[in-house]
């Protein structure tokens, strides 16, 4: 019986290794812009909500193809210019992008499929709207572009991290150094937002759910779109949206007074920065908005050592 389950299970391997790459995590951007509105699927098939992303640019930007595919379609849908791109089981749409290529254009991900124009309301001078589907289903393309969310840092990195804590501890060991005692101190982080904590850590009467919650950070407010920066040099392990936290970044900053450190930024308009890049304390990763759970636009911060939550402020200069 084990034997039939497992040559099942081979076979399953190997007729998914052999389906072309339309699989999430293989796509690309097709604007090299800052996501401004994420994905936001409503309810039921007709109701309102953001069917695909919106990536900041500026008029005359060239659009690329997220991933290999054939163009479908290149015209003109309520007014709005419209490029699609079949990527077998998956389509996106592009617009408002007036096509620079005619539909049966085989592309790779990241050839030219048209110039971005203005008219998708946003934030920027003009914004590119893409959708991802799979059937009549909307899908979140960033999930396409950055993988599953759940899977926040990739294997090698987190033993990696795991590594270097254990390699500290040797060499602290080694030197006689027992002062491993695990002080938050001040200026370890800086402020990631000028805005003032409107919110500090624990138990609080939240303002949405009405209802006594711990307040696993604290929010410091200020106007949209103002600067959220690193608190300090790190590597970031997770961005995407999720309905809670909206847009969330998570940043590593490894070994830092004998705890392993790691950030979280919530709530945000979007970032610039994406999962496995390198940042730099005071470094701008994205702007302050109201995405999520959120009342007004504010920056959640959150502090966890070594995967404890801990009230930010201390760790703060
Ligand atoms: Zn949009
Ligand atoms: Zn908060």
């Amino acid at each position: 019986m084990k034997i039939i389950v497992s040559i099942a299970l081979v076979g399953l391997i190997l007729f998914t290794g052999a389906t072309p790459a339309t699989a999430e995590g293989t796509g690309q951007l097709p604007l090299a812009g800052t996501v401004v509105t994420g994905f936001d699927p409503p309810d039921v098939a007709w109701g309102a909500g953001h069917r695909g992303v919106d990536l900041s640019g500026s008029p005359g930007d060239t659009v690329v193809a997220p991933a290999g595919g054939v163009v479908i379609f290149a015209g003109v849908v309520a007014g709005r210019p419209v490029v699609v791109v079949s990527h077998g089981e998956l389509r996106s749409t592009l617009e408002p992008v007036e096509a620079s290529v005619p539909v049966g254009t085989r592309v790779s991900a990241g050839d030219p499929v048209g110039v971005l124009v203005a008219g998708h309301a946003c934030s920027a001078p003009a914004c590119l709207h893409w959708g991802l589907k799979r059937g009549e289903d909307y899908l979140d393309p960033l999930a396409f572009v950055t993988g599953s969310e759940v899977r926040l840092l990739p294997d090698d990195a987190a033993a990696g991290v795991r590594e270097r804590a254990a390699e500290r501890e040797r060499a602290a060991q080694s030197s006689g150094d027992t002062a491993t005692v695990v002080v938050a101190g001040s200026g370890a982080l800086s402020r990631p937002s000028a805005g003032a904590v409107t919110s500090v850590f624990g138990m609080r009467f939240h303002p949405i759910f009405h209802e006594w919650r711990m307040h696993n950070g604290i929010d410091l407010s200020t106007g949209c779109g103002s600067p959220i920066r690193a608190a300090a040099d790190g590597v970031v392990t997770h961005m995407g949206y999720d309905a809670s936290g909206g847009w969330r970044l998570v940043v590593s900053h490894g070994i830092v007074n004998g705890v392993d450190l790691q950030t979280v930024y919530l709530h945000a308009q979007g970032y610039r920065v994406r999962a496995g890049d390198r940042v730099r304390r005071g470094e701008q990763v994205g702007t302050v908005g109201s995405t999520g759970w959120s009342t007004g636009c504010h920056l959640h911060f959150s502090v966890k050592a070594d995967g404890r939550q801990v009230d930010p402020q201390p760790w703060l200069g």
